[in-house]
């Protein structure tokens, strides 16, 4: 998808006429419609022109670079001026390339081209970079990234955000008694049913260690995160996968640390992950196959 961002209906048009072949093509006639647009559809492309009223096409792209949601967007600037400084300017705003107006139609052609194919490898790398590769679920460093942007969205909102980290039990018996690769089939299922059970709206699913998995549950408070904790300790038990090596049942069962704050300017995402990690010790050393919610003093 490319999008047009250019004060001139007649560059539109004329824009338009020589990609139709590239892809969906949306336009936007200043850059404040055409950021809450780029918002919206997150288009691989855009083509923002520098001379508009309002906000300038610099402006824009540094806007659309500052903002998570658009910074993976590629913006190439259509510029009327040619010279070092406006190149420099371009470049430093977070733009790709420039094209230069009056337009040369293969030549903007070959560089849309470019950019979509060089775009469509940078989301799958993106996607391989956030994955884990045995359970297809996102992998810590992306969970904590999200996290991070949770945790602030909740405190401006003020509303209480919840983080599960779930842990298998006796799972090194499982391993040492059934064997590494059925060890690895087992995590599967496991991951598999964690996250169909994360079900609603904003819920994130990780791989957080070997065989740990955290669970972000955004507007969630404690009641609600210890039965989100019972739940999917009843749905992995509900699995069945034998485990004759545990002590706790005779098929596998996981333990599940949660806890629920509003965050607030004096606590940190450190603290939340800390707390759940320490409600999980708790769920350990009480007896295992369980939720321990971590009571915040
Ligand atoms: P607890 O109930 O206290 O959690 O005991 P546990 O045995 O599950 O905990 P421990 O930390 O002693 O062992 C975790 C095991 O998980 C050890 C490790 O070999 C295994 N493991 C970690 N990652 C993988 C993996 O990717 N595949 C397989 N098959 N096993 C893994
Ligand atoms: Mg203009
Ligand atoms: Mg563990
Ligand atoms: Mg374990």
């Amino acid at each position: 998808m490319i999008l047009i961002i250019d004060d001139s209906v007649d560059t539109i048009r004329l824009l338009n006429s020589m990609l139709t072949e590239q892809g969906k093509i949306l336009f936007a006639i200043n850059g404040e419609a055409g950021i809450r647009l780029a918002k919206l559809q997150q288009p691989a492309l855009i083509l923002l022109d520098v001379e508009m009223t309002g906000m300038n096409g610099y402006e824009v792209c540094a806007a659309l670079k500052a903002d998570p949601i658009t910074r993976d967007c590629a913006v190439i600037i259509i510029t009327a001026h040619v010279g070092m400084e406006h190149e420099i300017a371009a470049l430093e705003a977070g733009a790709v390339d420039f094209i230069s107006k009056p337009f040369n139609p293969p030549v903007v052609r070959a560089r849309v081209q470019t950019h979509l194919r060089l775009q469509q490898q940078a989301a799958m790398m993106r996607q391989l970079a956030n994955r884990d590769g045995l359970t297809g679920l996102y992998n810590r460093r992306y969970l904590d990234e999200v996290l991070a942007q949770e945790f602030e969205r909740h405190r401006r909102q003020q509303l209480p955000l919840a983080l599960a980290i779930i842990d298998v039990d006796h799972f090194k018996a499982y391993n040492d008694h059934y064997g590494h690769p059925q060890g690895d089939a087992c995590l599967q299922g496991v991951a598999n049913a964690i996250n169909s059970g994360a079900r609603r709206p904003g819920e994130w699913v990780a791989r957080y260690g070997g065989e740990e998995f955290a669970v972000i549950l955004p507007y969630t408070d404690a009641a609600a995160a210890e039965g989100y904790g019972q739940w999917i300790c009843e749905q992995i038990q509900a699995l069945q996968i034998p485990h004759q090596g545990s002590t706790t049942a005779p098929t596998v069962t996981i333990s599940v640390g949660l806890v629920s704050l509003v965050p607030t300017l004096q606590s940190s995402m450190q603290q939340l992950v800390a707390a759940a990690d320490q409600a999980l010790y708790q769920a350990k050393t009480d007896g295992r196959n369980r939720a321990i919610v971590h009571h915040c003093s």
